[in-house]
């Protein structure tokens, strides 16, 4: 947004001799009734006399000044007001500094505007006070980058709304998260993240009525305060959001194919500003979490489950410390053979009053809170030092889970380098699983780290693989030496199109010499279905649940012995 310059806001004036009589002065301000002000040209300076100014002096306090200033100068009645000169060109923000400067009572007085910085061939005259004073209060409701209404606008907005709302016209407020902004600003850097907000301001304000608030409250989230009579109707503003930001949006002279997730929160009995606020928060995480690009509604339950959650972030500082955490290893197995090829590490937390948590939502919170880093060393260490403990599985493969956060954190390969020199092995026998999202985006940072994973002598697998991106193409950039075919994959391949999808993945993985291991196999039919059309490796609950370092040796001597080689 380009701040206001002072000459936009400037009305008439122009410069007289400070000879010029006061008569003849009152005889031009009533002739030009657009005239706000003269510059009266004395030695030395400048003084100013608005149109006010001159008519209050003039008169005189008790109505006699007429007769008495009559054949003055007005010079007479301008002595004591020096003009503040400013160019034409000057941010209104600057005026207001200079005026800053000036002393006294005076400070915020007008100012006098030129159109060069030295001279005063032609003036008008700018109103600094008022000007200013209302910059200043827009201002603190607005945000500098977009131009926005910001947090303390909503809240004054959301408050009257809520207040007289009729039936018909029932506040609702989405609540606009912008999915991965931060690998757009990692990867191109702020400015060009920057631009793609103010894109996206855009683009939001033209898919909303002029009466539809639209807010940034910061970073990359955005509000739209708007009415729907129904949750129908709210629901149908929110897909808006998702349609508006679906075509392509210009940044970095880059294109950008941008997702949000977005939450809903309609108005209730009791609700006020930021109950609703938190409320279409909720809902947003909740979209969020549940695969973004998507909106999801506020309902109560959602603030039952966060306050769960809050109570878990809180607790999971302590879980390493205390001894909640520990890792289960699922066996992977020859389909073939049905010897055991290799274990998955598996993080696992015991909640001292809750039991077990889910990794699922407990590794999700550790990638917010940056406590990942800590688990990510927790299982790698624990998993190097199961392996020390089943002598007999020279040979055994180990997986290990890597989150996209971890690969983020500067210096991740070196610190998989310590973790392996500190427990006595070599890189072969590790392979790091990353879930197959985190190749999809052009994650620069991510990248990198892979290369010097590599380079490590580390191998990697394509985790979760069929959930919905298609990176394919990141199969012939970077070595991945095993890709892990997800459970709802699995579970389709009862359908004779996504057989021959399988058919084609195994033929091209055998091409490239990469392994496929089939997960989450639960079911007879589908362990011989796979076995028939090739796929080499498989684990899931048939051949066996994630078990404790203890029993692997154990339970991998009732199969029969791999054949290497
Ligand atoms: P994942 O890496 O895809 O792991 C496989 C998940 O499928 C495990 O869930 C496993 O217990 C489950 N599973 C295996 N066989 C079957 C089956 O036959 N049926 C069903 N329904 N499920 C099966 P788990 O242990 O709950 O872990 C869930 C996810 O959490 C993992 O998915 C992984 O993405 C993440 N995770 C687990 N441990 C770690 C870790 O140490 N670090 C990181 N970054 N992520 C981890
Ligand atoms: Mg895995
Ligand atoms: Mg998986």
């Amino acid at each position: 947004m380009r701040p206001t310059r002072l000459g936009q806001l400037a009305v008439k004036a122009r410069t007289v001799p400070a000879t010029t009589t006061v008569r003849e002065m009152e005889r031009t301000f009533l002739a030009e009734p657009d005239l706000a002000c003269v510059i009266v040209e004395r030695e030395g300076g400048h003084d100013m006399l608005t149109r006010e100014c001159f008519f209050s002096e003039s008169a005189g306090r008790l109505g006699f000044g007429r007769a008495r200033h009559g054949r003055n100068p007005v010079s007479a009645i301008s002595d004591g007001h020096p003009a503040l000169v400013l160019p034409y060109e000057l941010a209104l923000p600057e005026a207001g500094r200079a005026a800053m400067r000036r002393d006294g009572s005076s400070r915020y007085d007008d100012v006098v505007v030129t159109p060069v910085a030295d001279g005063l061939g032609k003036v008008s005259f700018g109103r600094l006070l008022g000007e200013l004073s209302e910059l200043h209060a827009d201002r603190a409701k607005h945000d500098p980058l977009t131009g926005l209404p910001n947090r303390a606008l909503l809240f004054e907005r959301l408050e009257t709304a809520l207040r007289g709302a009729r039936p018909e016209r029932r506040p609702c407020l989405l609540f606009i998260d912008i999915d991965d902004f931060k690998q757009v600003n990692d990867s191109l850097g702020h400015p060009a993240g920057d631009e793609l907000l103010i894109a996206i301001a855009s683009r939001l304000g033209s898919a909303f009525r002029d009466c539809d608030m639209i807010g940034r409250l910061g970073g990359d989230e955005f509000v739209v305060l708007l009415s729907a009579p129904d949750e129908f109707a709210a629901r149908a503003a929110a897909d808006r959001v998702l349609l508006a930001l679906s075509d392509p949006l210009t940044a970095g002279h880059r294109d950008f194919a941008v997702g949000a997730s977005v939450g809903v929160a309609l108005r209730t009995d009791e609700t006020r500003p930021e109950q609703m606020l938190r409320a279409a928060d909720l809902a947003m995480y909740e979209a969020k979490r549940s695969g973004k690009n998507r909106v999801g509604v506020y309902r109560p339950a959602l603030h039952v489950a966060a306050v769960e959650r809050l109570e878990l972030r809180n607790a999971l500082p302590k879980a390493i410390a205390e001894g909640q955490m520990s890792v289960a290893f699922q066996p992977i197995v020859n389909l073939e053979t049905q010897a055991m090829h290799g274990v998955e590490a598996l993080a696992r937390w015991t909640h001292p009053e809750r039991g077990p948590v889910s990794p699922l939502d407990f590794i999700r919170l550790a990638e917010e809170t940056g406590e990942i880093a800590e688990i990510g060393a927790f299982v790698l260490r624990t998993t190097l030092g199961a392996l020390r403990g089943w002598p007999e599985l020279s040979g055994l493969r180990v997986g290990v889970n890597v989150s996209l956060v971890e690969l983020e954190i500067p210096g991740y390969a070196r610190r998989v380098e310590e973790i392996l020199a500190d427990a006595g092995f070599g890189p072969e026998r590790l392979i790091l699983e990353i879930t197959e999202s985190a190749f999809a985006r052009d994650d620069i940072v991510a990248l990198h780290a892979l290369h010097e994973l590599t380079e490590l002598g580390v191998g990697l697998a394509m985790d979760d693989f069929g959930t919905g991106f298609s990176s394919l193409a990141r199969l012939g950039e970077l070595p991945i030496g095993v890709l892990k075919l997800d459970k709802r994959f699995i579970d389709k391949l009862a359908r004779s199109s996504d057989r021959r999808l399988l058919r084609g993945l195994l033929g091209l993985a055998r091409e490239m010499e990469i392994d496929v291991v089939a997960e989450g196999i639960e079911e007879p039919e589908q362990l011989e279905m796979l076995r028939s059309m090739g796929c080499r490796l498989g684990q899931g609950y048939l051949i066996s649940r994630p078990m404790a370092a203890e029993s692997v040796q154990g339970w991998a001597a009732t199969r029969p012995a791999p054949q290497r080689g």
